[in-house]
């Protein structure tokens, strides 16, 4: 009955672009140099390392757009690598959500491996170590090991077991190996300098014994491999010639590169990079994963959520993402970026492809006395004034409307130019309207506005007299409505940064209670029917919104990804000012 056009139907789709333009900063300089001195024979391979320990969030797609972006750019290839050294904590389901995420925003990797792979290796490189007298075995418990460490300002000190026999600690090794030892018992150590003024260089800890089940080596092992021995050594293993990573690991380079040289292998390169921090947003797996756990949201994909798969489902394309990533570019210092920022991102990139509909998510009933009754006209929409090849669709138009709530007031403040009594206005490719006048309820609430209708201004077109109003609003006919159910969100945290908490609480006390509202009677024009899952649109007005996967043949559900700039807003808040000042 009313053809709707098919770009309208699917929203927006996934562009799977190119890689994005890698803006000039300090890492693709330090590539360019390598490239110059042939340092690795012209290649650059890259790798995004995730621990498999929770979802990805907003902050890992910084590394994943600056580790795909920089390989791409010099032909060169990226690895994906599961980080999964840390038996406990490590699940399948991430591993899946991973890859995902990762070929969601539009990259895909050249080839996949576990750092689980190395572990026959890894172990075989600690037995040389020992064999070089460059590792023991070592009997101190955790807390000993701690204060042999020494602090910052004091040198360690040499355990009692640093200078066993190298036959004593290859067999010591083979039983931490074996199974005959508890957790905890014993470590094996790289013997490096006691003294070093940094702290890592301080024998630091190689494996750990863990009888724990992996998520794919089962309980082959029962020793485990720490990051820095076995970070360093994957790189070498996959010839990775520049490994991104996070400031934090910046007094760990010397470490990275020690287990390299004492081995002789592949000389990959540790370069160090800003951590994406945005405000009101917590970008650590292990809070998210409490925000998870204790229920304060609904799960690792909750729009609210900073997870890749959470701004998915909010509506947050892959291409705003990338754009937003390269805009923020790297640097050496921490620093924090605007949530604002991200969402004009999101804003410009919907902007110029998300097919404009008209809905109405508090609706007030408007009847127009003149217009005949059971006559419905077919008004012809725009589907994005950006972009001409969207074309145009059809909207029903009858005696019966829907409008917005807020675009009625029966005592008009200065400056509200939308329907009021006596006032005329535009309906959005229908009529000029007249209100004539309310029904109101016991309450005193208005709950039917009357209009009259000019039939010479069609479309929304002046009339011959020339006659201008001032304001255009949107609405959807009543009898042609979809009833939909649209979750409108708010930041999660009320502060700017949502670690700083009072003395005593955690920065759970810092969540909004107010980021989810839910409003169950929106109504939708009859063009959305058969909106699709993920499907994205302009509301016209309103803001951008996405299709939940919660919606259902008999009601849609939609997530708003983010408002358009609200100018009435603004202009509210000045006269409220200026109240303030006399
Ligand atoms: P989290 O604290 O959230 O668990 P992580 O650094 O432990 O983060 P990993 O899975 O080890 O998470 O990270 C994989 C890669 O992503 C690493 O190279 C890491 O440096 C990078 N990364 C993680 N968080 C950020 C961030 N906020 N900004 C930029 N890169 C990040
Ligand atoms: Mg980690």
């Amino acid at each position: 009955m009313h053809p709707s056009n098919p770009s309208t139907d699917a929203g927006v789709r996934n562009l799977h672009a190119a890689a994005p333009p890698v803006p000039s900063n300090f890492i693709r300089e330090i590539v360019l140099e390598d490239l110059k001195t042939n340092k690795y024979g012209g290649r650059v391979q890259t790798r995004f390392p995730p621990e498999p320990n929770g979802y990805l969030h907003i902050g890992h797609a910084k590394s994943i757009c600056l580790n795909f972006g920089l390989a791409a750019e010099f032909g060169g290839k990226t690895n994906l690598r599961f980080d999964d050294t840390n038996p406990s904590k490590e699940e399948t389901e991430y591993v899946e959500s991973i890859q995902d995420n990762v070929k969601w925003l539009g990259f895909n990797w050249d080839r996949l491996f576990y750092a689980s792979d190395y572990f026959d290796q890894l172990y075989e490189w600690a037995a040389q170590l020992i064999k070089a007298g460059k590792a023991y075995v070592d009997d101190l418990a955790a807390d000993e090991i701690r204060t042999y460490r020494g602090t910052l300002t004091e040198p360690g000190k040499d355990s009692p077991y640093r200078n066993r026999s190298i036959e004593e600690n290859l067999e010591l090794f083979a039983r931490m190996r074996a199974g005959d030892f508890p957790d905890g018992s014993r470590v094996l150590r790289a013997k490096i300098d006691m003294a070093s003024p940094n702290l890592n260089l301080r024998d630091p800890v190689m494996y750990r014994i863990l009888h724990a089940e992996h998520h794919r080596t089962g309980n082959k092992w029962c020793i485990y491999p720490m990051y820095d021995y076995a970070h360093g050594q994957s790189d070498s293993l996959e010839q990775v010639t520049h490994s991104i990573c996070t400031l934090e690991f910046e007094d760990h380079r010397p470490l990275y590169n020690w287990f390299i040289q004492q081995l002789g292998i592949f000389p990959s390169q540790q370069i160090e990079f800003d951590r994406l921090n945005l405000t009101y947003t917590l970008l650590s797996k292990r809070k998210l994963l409490q925000l998870v756990e204790e229920g304060h949201v609904r799960g690792w994909d909750d729009p609210r959520m900073p997870t890749i798969s959470g701004i998915r489902r909010r509506g947050y394309t892959p291409e705003a993402i990338r754009n937003f990533c390269g805009a923020i570019g790297v640097s050496k210092t921490n620093g924090s970026i605007e949530l604002a920022m991200l969402e004009h991102f999101v804003r410009e990139d919907l902007n110029k492809r998300a097919p404009r509909v008209m809905a109405v998510l508090r609706p007030l009933k408007v009847v127009i006395d003149n217009y005949p009754p059971g006559q419905v006209e077919e008004m012809e929409a725009v589907n994005n004034p950006e972009d001409p090849a969207a074309g145009t669709r059809k909207v029903p138009f009858s005696r019966e409307l829907y409008i917005e709530q807020d675009d009625f007031r029966e005592d008009p403040p200065r400056q509200y130019y939308r329907l009021s009594p006596g006032r005329e206005v535009r309906l959005r490719y229908g009529y000029f309207v007249t209100c004539t006048n309310v029904v109101k309820n016991d309450n005193g609430e208005v709950v039917e506005v009357h209009c009259t209708y000019d039939p010479q201004t069609r479309g929304g077109n002046s009339p011959p007299d020339g006659r201008k109003v001032k304001s255009t609003i949107h609405w959807v006919s009543s009898a042609h409505a979809i009833n939909a159910e649209v979750r409108i969100y708010d930041n999660l945290f009320t502060k700017e940064d949502p670690n700083q908490v009072e003395d005593g609480k955690d920065f759970i006390s810092n969540l909004n209670p107010q980021s989810l509202e839910l409003l169950a009677g929106a109504k939708l024009e009859p063009s959305l029917a058969n909106a699709a899952v993920e499907g994205r649109y302009q509301f016209e007005r309103l803001g951008y919104f996405c299709v939940d996967p919660d919606s259902a043949k008999a009601k849609l559900v939609f997530n708003r990804t983010v408002a358009l700039k609200d100018t009435w807003a603004k202009v509210e808040k000045k006269i409220e000012k200026k109240t303030e000042k006399r």
